[in-house]
Formats: C-alpha cells, sequence, structure tokens
C-alpha cells in the first residue's frame, strides 16, 4: 500500500511586513479616570498608521485619509486612532487607553464604552 505523504507546502505564512508598534517599558503616569498614578505595564509606540481598527475591525483602505484628521477615528466606530511617533500604554489598574508623551499631561483615547458615557454626558473626549 502506498502512502501519500502530506506535502509540507506551508511556507512561512507570515509577510515580514512592517512592524506598526514598538513595544516600551513600563512607565508610571497619572490616570484621570482612577485618579491617581498607575502603572502603565503595557507601554508601546506607535510606527505605522493603524490599518484596522481595533475596536471593530473595520479594515481602512485608506488610512491616510482619516489621519489627515486632527483627531483620526475610526469612521464606524469613532475608536480614536494612534499616531505613529507617538506613544501608548494601558493603565493597568481599569484598563484604559492613554497617550503617554514624555512631559504632556496623559491623553485618554476613550473606549466604546467610555465614549459613550460621555455622549451621554454631552462632553467631547478631546478635551478631556
Ligand atoms: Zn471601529
Ligand atoms: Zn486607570
Amino acid at each position: 500500500m502506498k502512502w501519500l505523504r502530506k506535502k509540507n507546502t506551508e511556507g512561512p505564512g507570515q509577510a515580514p511586513g512592517e512592524q506598526e508598534t514598538f513595544p516600551l517599558v513600563k512607565k508610571e503616569a497619572t490616570c484621570f479616570v482612577c485618579g491617581d498614578t498607575q502603572s502603565f505595564t503595557t507601554v508601546w509606540r506607535r510606527v505605522a498608521m493603524m490599518k484596522r481598527c481595533p475596536n471593530c475591525g473595520l479594515v481602512f483602505e485608506r488610512p491616510e485619509e482619516l489621519y489627515k484628521r486632527f483627531q483620526p477615528a475610526c469612521p464606524k466606530c469613532e475608536e480614536p486612532l494612534e499616531q505613529p511617533g507617538f506613544e501608548y500604554g494601558f493603565c493597568d489598574r481599569c484598563g484604559s487607553k492613554f497617550e503617554l508623551m514624555e512631559g504632556a499631561k496623559p491623553g485618554l483615547l476613550p473606549n466604546q464604552a467610555q465614549r459613550e458615557a460621555m455622549r451621554k454626558h454631552g462632553k467631547s473626549w478631546s478635551y478631556l
């Protein structure tokens, strides 16, 4: 009997592609959602434009169009987009995402629930 050997033609599936983010070391910053200094263990610097919404999964066909705006956001769910060259992190305590630039106040990138709460209270997240 002849056994058909499974050909191993899978190859390296992943294209090398460009790295979109670069991991950074843990930081301490003021989280105004918690209202105190918190540690941010997951911190990264964005290298390339986001091509896909991390919240709703929408693929951006022309991310450069979205990034022309002062506050780039997903056209579908309004998830704020991270900008290349900026640093971001998640508060260890509440999980909020912040823009963490040295010498600047951390800026919240509100998640869906936070955006809804702000809408309800008539606040614009960009001025928080
Ligand atoms: Zn989205
Ligand atoms: Zn927090």
